[in-house]
């Protein structure tokens, strides 16, 4: 059977690949054919402005984070569209809370500029401005859809929910009081919060299940999120040798003959996904072939402490030397 695709490329903006979910279509063509129930065709043609409007506004949001991550040197090989919007895949989120403040601001601020600029155009708001046909053939009703369509994006982005950019931001304000991994978990439990808070609205307001769709999206990337900068976090920049425990028994202890030896001078983050499957284990560790004691899963946690504290210090007299 032949893999299904759920992705094609559609064209290159600044160097970004510029990728169409194939779901996309499907809400495409549903539009339309409400737009064709309401109106007939003009009604389709409607329809289908008003997503690709709403389309070209997701792409400019996205674009707003790629630009502005850009100036900090990391780029976006690829910028994914969605029914339930956009996800920019940058090549790193950076750790500098000021720099993912702004690259964040940078989306949702474009949609309030777009909004602002066409409310400027399309003139002063009367009484039935926030009235909208939804299906209407009308550039001034088109604009106006255009409009609440940015607002809401940008103002639903706002929602403190990580990875949501609301939640970013609520992370890199933290980040500049926190430690940068307890920022990361304060914001993934907010957004857990605001989550539960928001499936229980669109349950109780009719079954909406897009909304559910899209809630539950975002609790899997945030939670994703928060284990790989966990695992970054506690384990890069770190050695075995670094989380050794002195062992009394010697190298030749019968209690250590059915764990593999390891060396001082591996990495860390390679082996701890593994240590942290072992509630109890002796890893025998090795250093130019001389025993210098062992990995003690139970005990890593406080060995991880130590070791990251006297990281973090280290890297601290980098900055301060550079
Ligand atoms: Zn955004």
């Amino acid at each position: 059977m032949k893999k299904i695709r759920w992705s094609y490329p559609l064209f290159r903006i600044f160097g970004i690949r510029v990728d169409l979910h194939i779901t996309f279509l499907l809400l495409l063509g549903l539009f339309c054919w409400e737009g064709h129930q309401a109106h007939q065709w003009a009604g389709a043609l409607a329809a289908f402005i008003g997503i690709i409007l709403a389309f070209t506004s997701v792409l400019l949001h996205e674009l707003g984070h790629c630009l502005t991550a850009a100036t900090y040197g990391i780029k976006t090989p690829r910028i994914l569209l969605m029914p339930i919007g956009g996800m920019a895949q940058m090549t790193h989120i950076p750790r500098d809370p000021n720099a993912e403040l702004k690259i964040t601001l940078a989306g949702p601020l474009v949609n309030f500029v777009i909004a602002g600029l066409l409310f400027l155009i399309v003139g002063a708001p009367d009484m039935r401005f926030w009235y909208i046909e939804l299906f209407s053939l009308n550039a001034m009703n088109l604009a106006r859809l255009t409009i609440v369509w940015n607002l809401t994006m940008g103002l639903f982005n706002l929602l403190p929910v990580f990875p949501m950019d609301g939640g970013r931001i609520l992370r890199a304000l933290l980040a500049k009081r926190f430690d940068y991994l307890d920022a990361t978990r304060i914001a993934t439990y907010t957004a857990k919060v605001f989550i539960v808070i928001g499936v229980s609205l669109a349950l109780m307001w009719g079954e909406n299940y897009l909304m559910i769709a899209l809630f539950a999206f975002i609790w899997i990337g945030g939670e994703a999120e928060y284990q790989q900068v966990r695992f970054l976090e506690n384990y890069a920049g770190l050695t075995i040798g670094d989380v050794v425990t002195p062992w009394a028994g010697g190298p030749n202890d019968p209690a250590l003959k059915n764990w593999p030896s390891l060396s001082a001078t591996w990495p860390l983050e390679v082996y701890a996904r593994h240590f942290e499957t072992k509630p109890e284990a002796f890893y025998p560790v090795y250093h130019d072939g001389k025993f210098i004691g062992v990995v003690d899963t139970a005990r890593l946690k406080s060995a991880l402490h130590v070791a990251k504290q006297h990281r973090n210090e280290a890297i601290r007299q980098d900055k301060g030397n550079a």
